[in-house]
């Protein structure tokens, strides 16, 4: 969407160039930068590969780069062989150059404020002034899906990037009660899925209704339970998404110990129903930790709008932090679990949502 770019592959490097003057670089550039795969991205001014090329490209893209500095240092690189210059040649020319055009400017070899490249490639010369972090990680999808379980709390948004970042494509799975929960509750969801897709480009986001659920627990269970017995169901809903929409993972927030339902006790008892294993990338990770990366990848502002989450409807006041399995199954064989599960599973819609919409 930011416009007309031509994009081709050398070696481990893709180039990305803009096929007219008017596309918007900058922009390119901040995209780009959102792409799992890419180790580093550079901004560099291309142009052919003689040295008056080099030297005008030099003077056009480096003021902009320099001002304001004080010392720098100009290297090359050299995987152009033919060139007729070494490296350590064109380097000198062309911090040379760069003296001329900035005099203010002094050369320290040792600790420059600012490195300038010259890189001589396959087809170009590249200019520019270092490399900047990509996103890194492995290209989104490579690793198949992964089904997310997208609360609207601050843990499971960072669990959904951690993964893609690992090459699974999202699908989110996502649980309300309604009217215990808010259509703002689910707005707020969706849009975190939205901030998500910065980095996830599309998120097909599968709703499920848990209020009958909620209550056949509430008037049947008993409360020390009901948390456990909401997540199994949770986990039973989420086998069945993962199976329709060909999901090889379930991915939670959870982080061991966080609170009364995520005990190793606990995490026993629900995983006992999960069909596909359950990847928990915050599993090692204090609060304060995945707070830093929700801010860093942008969905804490919307994390911490105050709606409920139906998790928090209906909460025990002195929840079961070491379960038994047993006593787990005897406190569901109270209810039609079938059934219940049937019509839950019956209740779910999708909504799509996509970047730049
Ligand atoms: P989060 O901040 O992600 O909500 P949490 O610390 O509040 O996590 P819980 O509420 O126990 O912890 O939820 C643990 C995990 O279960 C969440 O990270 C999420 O993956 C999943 N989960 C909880 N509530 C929902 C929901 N309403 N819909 C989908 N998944 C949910
Ligand atoms: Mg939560």
């Amino acid at each position: 969407h930011v416009g007309d770019f031509q994009i081709r592959y050398a070696q481990s490097t893709v180039y990305i160039e803009p096929q007219t003057d008017g596309e918007d670089v900058d922009e390119m550039f901040e995209q780009v930068k959102k792409v799992f795969g890419f180790a580093s991205v550079t901004r560099a001014a291309a142009c052919e590969k003689n040295m008056e090329a080099i030297f005008a490209a030099a003077r056009a893209y480096l003021p902009a780069k320099l001002r304001g500095c004080k010392t720098f240092r100009c290297e090359a690189k050299r995987s152009d062989k033919l060139f007729p210059l070494k490296s350590p040649e064109i380097a000198a020319e062309v911090g040379g150059e760069i003296l001329e055009a900035m005099p203010e400017l002094q050369v320290d070899l040792t600790h420059p404020e600012i490195t300038v490249w010259v890189e001589i490639r396959d087809r170009m010369a590249y200019i520019h002034a270092g490399q900047e972090r990509g996103a890194g990680g492995i290209p989104l999808g490579s690793g198949g899906k992964g089904l997310l379980l997208l609360s609207g709390g601050i843990d499971s948004p960072v669990a959904g990037y951690m993964m893609a970042k690992r090459g699974l494509f999202i699908d989110a799975l996502h649980f309300e009660s309604y009217p215990y929960t808010s259509e703002q509750a689910r707005q707020k969801v969706l849009e975190l899925a939205h901030e998500l897709c910065e980095y996830c480009r599309e998120i097909r986001v599968h709703v499920i209704s848990l209020t009958h659920i909620q209550e056949m627990l509430r008037d049947n269970c008993d409360e020390e339970y009901f948390t456990l017995l909401l997540r199994r169901f949770m986990m039973e809903l989420a086998n069945r998404v993962a199976e329709e929409k060909e999901c090889k993972a379930l991915i939670t927030g959870e982080s061991l110990g966080q609170v009364a339902s995520q005990t190793m006790a606990a995490i026993c008892v629900t995983d006992a129903v999960a069909r596909y294993p359950v990847l928990r990338p915050c599993i090692g990770l204090d609060k304060e930790e995945i707070v830093e990366r929700a801010r860093q990848f942008g969905t804490f502002d919307t994390s911490i709008l105050p709606y409920e989450d139906c998790c928090t409807v209906f909460t025990p006041r002195h929840p079961k932090t070491r379960p038994e399995l047993s006593k787990v199954e005897q406190q569901e064989a109270r209810l039609d679990k079938e059934a219940l599960l049937q019509e839950a599973w019956d209740s779910r819609y999708t909504v799509a949502v996509r970047q730049f919409e």
